[in-house]
């Protein structure tokens, strides 16, 4: 889309165009061989890439194309979230099988809302032709102050937005053949990034933070990691979704909310009135080997990280 003539006529030019009109004003800058970008003075360019492919992050019996084409970007977003940026535009790598060409615009348009819902223009992409569909999402944001994975200290406060555990729920039923609740199937199909929420963590002094795709316990780990500390957290703390057991809420993957650590208290209900969103306190930094441990009952227990897309 880039050079549309490369493309070639007939069908693919056909595809580009099905994309384009539905996306209107919301692309922008896209005819030239390349965009140009300006990025806010004083600010630096944040990058980052994420593919959502059938079969291994989604099945198409569960979402419709829309919801598929939102998924993918607010994936890819929630990055930008993550490092606190403010999104920019979008670039959008398609492989596309002959059993999905049907569904492209409503795709193009599920793309696109979720894009401009963060604020940020389609810029660019590319369409190829595969066996199964693979949507890669690359986006671009700035900041003046990128929030890290590796600034968290002993004795910082962890905190985590939101409540976890329905996108398990929602694999859980589907694997059972059973229709999940619209709670946990929204948290699955329709994942907000939360951009706002993560600039008003980092202005409120976050020393570190990532979004939890992997699952609290595994991007716990990814963060303690990278910090060089042992992470506690709270299992009776931890803010579940309806349905959801300490288990189920520690594991599941692709939740897109935000997992920090301040030095100082945080203003809870104030975060709450301003997003509608639930900031809750679930346990601590200390000093120790990299890892993550779950409190439970007054038991030190190793948290079980790993995801599989899959099981819930
Ligand atoms: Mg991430």
């Amino acid at each position: 889309m880039s050079d549309e003539t490369s493309l070639g006529p007939g069908r693919e030019f056909d595809l580009v165009r099905v994309m384009m009109s539905r996306w209107g004003d919301r692309a922008r800058g896209i005819g030239d061989d390349a965009t140009v970008l300006s990025v806010p003075t004083g600010e630096q360019l944040v990058v980052s890439t994420d593919a959502s492919l059938e079969d291994v992050h989604f099945r198409r019996a569960w979402l419709a194309p829309a919801e598929i084409g939102w998924r993918a970007t607010a994936a890819a977003l929630s990055d930008l979230a993550a490092m606190a940026a403010t999104p920019l535009g979008i670039l959008i790598a398609l492989t596309l099988s002959e059993r999905w060409l049907d569904d492209l615009g409503e795709l193009a348009e599920g793309i696109a809302e979720s894009a401009s819902a963060a604020g940020a223009s389609i810029v660019g992409g590319d369409l190829t032709r595969g066996e199964q569909l693979a949507i890669t999402i690359t986006v671009l944001g700035s900041t003046a102050a990128p929030m890290r994975r590796d600034g968290a200290h002993p004795g910082d406060i962890l905190w985590v937005t939101g409540q976890l555990g329905g996108p398990a729920l929602a694999i859980a039923a589907w694997n059972e053949g059973r229709q999940p609740t619209p709670e946990a199937r929204a948290r699955f199909a329709r994942p907000v990034p939360r951009i706002r929420e993560a600039q008003w963590l980092a202005r409120a002094g976050a020393s570190a933070g990532i979004d939890i795709s992997d699952g609290l316990g595994g991007d716990a780990a990814h963060l303690a990691a990278a910090s060089g500390v042992r992470i506690a957290i709270d299992a009776d703390a931890l803010p579940r979704a309806p349905g959801a057991d300490v288990s189920t809420a520690q594991r599941s993957g692709e939740e897109y909310e935000l997992l920090v650590t301040t030095r100082s208290p945080l203003d809870a209900a104030a975060f709450q009135r301003e997003f509608n969103l639930s900031l809750t306190r679930i346990g601590t930094v200390e000093q120790g080997d990299p890892g993550v441990d779950l409190l439970i009952g007054g038991e030190r227990v190793a948290s079980p990280t790993g995801y599989d897309h899959f099981s819930p």
